[in-house]
């Protein structure tokens, strides 16, 4: 351990565990409910688009700011593919035939792990620093609620199998879900709010901010052009701006705030997608510390009345 525990109290558990030729102790310990600490709570508001050309598109309305992935798979693939031909060379172990692996082996092996892990240790770093940068200035975050698991679904067939295969590479390489989940959780830390705008609903990318025209865009269009306001926008930042704007409920247009998404849903599919039941008890945690999140939780309190009439 280095340095002082964020959070102390009572240490209940203490598991000590030896992997890839480490010692790792992970320690639990009972801590009270975390207060909102004043000094850095912060009143910005911002959208996010989690995307592949750049893996955070963040704007508050008025500035944008993208976020290159960093490709630390990439960048050391070829020391993993080295390493995993040596590994190859050496004698596995089969049990069939009863070969115990040699120690050669168990070295290569050792080293490929070492590889894995460190990238898994730069991506975590990676996203906690974002993660830090991104709260340390805005308590109000919407961001889409991302299913990386369909996302990197494999293509089932034709050309775009290879096409698919690399984008899922560096939708995992970004490490989303670990993103979105850091973000959310240092949000809720400072008392901050976090939502989850459906993007089944809301369309991000195919709406525009300024006057809610929806437009369907493919993927290769990286540039938003409106043909109804001549808005012209980044094709990220612009559904960033969707998603601040909506979770502000100052979209234009329909799908303009959780009332309107929630009553136009009548499956309860597609209610579970748009999370407001989570979202509420978030948010009625929330009340007392701004008066933003006070309008907020008034639109969610009318929208569930009108589901249960
Ligand atoms: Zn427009």
């Amino acid at each position: 351990m280095r340095g002082l525990a964020k959070y102390w109290g009572k240490p209940t558990t203490c598991t000590i565990v030896y992997r890839n030729g480490k010692w790792y102790a992970s320690i639990t310990v009972e801590v009270l409910d975390q207060v909102l600490k004043p000094e850095i709570f912060s009143i910005g508001a911002v959208g996010i688009d989690l995307g592949c050309n750049a893996a955070l598109s963040i704007t508050d309305g008025e500035n944008h700011q993208q976020i290159n992935a960093p490709k630390f798979l990439r960048n050391a693939e070829h020391l993993i593919k080295k390493a995993s031909k040596d590994k190859r060379r050496k004698r596995a172990p089969n049990r069939k035939k009863k070969i115990k692996a040699s120690r050669r082996f168990k070295k290569a092996q050792a080293k490929v792990s070492k590889l894995y892990r460190k990238v898994g240790n730069q991506r975590q770093d990676w996203v906690h620093q974002v993660a830090v940068e991104i709260v340390s200035g805005n308590s109000f975050i919407a961001t889409e609620k991302l299913e990386v698991q369909n996302m990197t679904q494999k293509a089932k067939k034709g050309k775009r199998k290879k096409q698919k295969a690399g984008l899922n590479k560096s939708i995992l390489d970004v490490g989303f879900g670990m993103l979105r989940s850091s973000i959310k959780y240092k949000a809720e830390q400072i008392g901050g709010i976090f939502i989850e705008v459906p993007t089944r609903q809301v369309k991000p990318s195919q709406t525009c901010p300024k006057c809610g025209h929806q437009h369907k865009k493919t993927l290769d269009i990286r540039v938003h052009n409106c043909n109804v306001c001549g808005y012209i926008q980044d094709r990220d930042i612009a559904a960033a701006e969707v998603m601040l704007y909506w979770a502000k409920g100052t979209l234009p247009g329909l799908g303009t705030n959780l009332v309107v998404a929630e009553s136009s849903s009548t499956t309860s599919r597609t209610r579970k997608q748009a999370g407001s039941m989570k979202q509420l008890g978030a948010m009625k945690r929330q009340k007392s510390q701004s008066n933003f999140a006070k309008n907020k939780l008034e639109d969610v309190e009318t929208s569930s009345d009108g589901v249960a009439s």
